[in-house]
């Protein structure tokens, strides 16, 4: 039943590109599902104060009644900062009714302890965050990130990141963090596998572009982080029933996620609370740019970003032409094909080259043209997608003074005499004047006639078995 609906309210959502947002309620309002358009969703299960009389307070399963206070709250100013950011909203799951009456972080029985009203509500709450899971996954494929947001008292004033992860799996080496068994327990597990950057799963925990070192760097100090790589001994949270069922930790799910644990310095007061929203838009933006290389401030990122050429250029060097390029995102990039013309105009396919596929790091390529017959060379790239589809970069052209083919004198009277190297075939001249007329061929000679033309200048091309193509020009006195 709840499949269907989700799959009614998605075709609905598809069908009808819903501008304004839209709100739905669980029973009696206990819980509620914002829909969004970002692939992130963001859940928050002990933040309400609702306590209403129908429902007796928890006894079952030593319950926690700690609540996480203000953030509802937060999320709702992350919600904002994101929309103020990218103009795209995250998925916004709500349990409005306060830990003492239902814990949307446990499991049924032990959050619910088996009264209805509280099972309704745990129910609804569970299911909008499949729900949402559903929406992203058909519009994103498996690029979701799932975050369940919590607060904690303790100290230090730390974010705690919950992966899956328990606190001493820290205290290893990179390299065993590395290792299937860690990689198959963590809640980014399919991250590990498909990030364009090409992290490893303990470079996605505490390396450079880590969640955490980037909240770190922008003034959150998180556990774990580049600066807080182990939890120093200190209680940690490694997530909760909702990570363990959200993310790629349960079985066929595909959606990365974790538990964001917030210290009271980021929760209390409303300017507190703006920084850090502000200041989580950008990097969960940031971090889609650089893990999936999508830009959610654009089509909140639907759009794959194409591949990007930052540099096409090349130079001779000794009797060889040596091109170069770099690429700082490739999305679906199969190869490149190098393409080279003695005109400008008629390009031949020279070599192919396998590009990096996915990829947001900078990738340099280099090629080395060998046979030049031309002292002038063009060249440009076309770069196939593993679809098939392709497309053409700007034409360059080379100037190699190591040419094998000279003419001379520059200013001939008499005889024009052409040195070619060695084994290169067959060869045809022609003498072609500025109306662009042939006035004069020879085939396989080096000594050319030229005291019965006229004076003037003429463009002197000379034509290879091979395809090869020379041009130069000389002056008739
Ligand atoms: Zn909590």
């Amino acid at each position: 039943m709840t499949k269907i609906l989700s799959f009614l309210l998605i075709l609905w959502l598809v069908c009808f590109q819903v501008q304004a947002q839209t709100t739905l309620y669980g029973f009696n309002n206990y819980t509620q599902y914002h829909v969004g358009n970002l692939p992130i969703i963001i859940s928050v299960p002990h933040g309400g104060l609702v306590t209403p009389a129908m429902i007796p307070d928890r006894t079952c399963g030593s319950p926690t009644y700690a609540l996480d206070a203000r953030t509802i709250e937060l999320s709702r100013q992350i919600d904002t900062a994101l929309y103020n950011l990218t103009g795209c909203r995250p998925h916004l799951i709500i349990c409005n009714l306060r830990r003492t009456k239902v814990d949307c972080n446990r499991n049924l029985a032990d959050g619910a302890c088996g009264n209805i009203n509280a099972v309704n509500a745990w129910n609804d709450f569970q299911r909008f965050i499949d729900t949402a899971q559903l929406i992203v996954q058909n519009q994103y494929g498996s690029v979701g990130l799932y975050i369940d947001l919590h607060g904690h008292g303790k100290r230090p004033h730390r974010l705690e990141l919950g992966y899956g992860l328990f606190d001493t799996d820290f205290d290893n080496p990179d390299s065993v963090l590395n290792t299937t068994s860690y990689i198959s327990d963590s809640s980014i597990e399919n991250l590990v596998h498909s990030n364009v950057s090409g992290s490893t799963h303990a470079q996605l925990l505490r390396g450079p572009r880590a969640l955490g070192t980037l909240f770190a760097n922008a003034g959150f100090p998180s556990v774990p982080s580049q600066s807080s790589p182990t939890t120093d001994g200190f209680p940690y949270f490694r997530g909760g029933y909702n990570t363990f069922t959200h993310t790629c930790i349960a079985p066929g799910n595909n959606v990365d996620g974790l538990q964001i644990e917030c210290d009271s310095a980021v929760r209390f007061g409303y300017a507190n609370r703006k920084r850090f929203a502000d200041s989580t838009a950008r990097i969960l933006a940031r971090y889609y740019l650089v893990h999936r290389n999508l830009d959610l401030q654009s089509s909140c990122g639907l759009i794959p970003l194409p591949i990007e050429l930052v540099e096409f250029s090349g130079k001779g060097i000794g009797k060889k032409n040596m091109l170069f390029w770099k690429t700082s995102n490739e999305i679906n990039n199969d190869y490149f094909t190098v393409l080279k013309s003695a005109d400008g105009f008629n390009f031949e396919a020279i070599s192919k080259i396998k590009g990096a596929g996915n990829s947001s790091q900078m990738t340099n390529y280099t090629f080395e043209d060998a046979h030049l017959i031309n002292s002038i060379n063009y060249y440009k790239l076309q770069q196939t997608d593993y679809d098939g589809k392709s497309k053409f970069s700007r034409i360059i052209a080379i100037t190699n003074s190591f040419s094998e083919i000279s003419v001379f004198p520059n200013q001939v009277s008499d005889i024009l005499n052409v040195a070619i190297g060695e084994d290169k075939g067959t060869y045809n001249i022609s003498l072609i004047n500025l109306q662009g007329l042939v006035v004069q061929e020879f085939k396989n000679q080096n000594k050319l006639y030229m005291a019965n033309l006229n004076s003037g200048l003429y463009f002197i091309q000379i034509r290879f078995e091979n395809g090869y193509i020379w041009n130069g020009k000389i002056l008739k006195q």
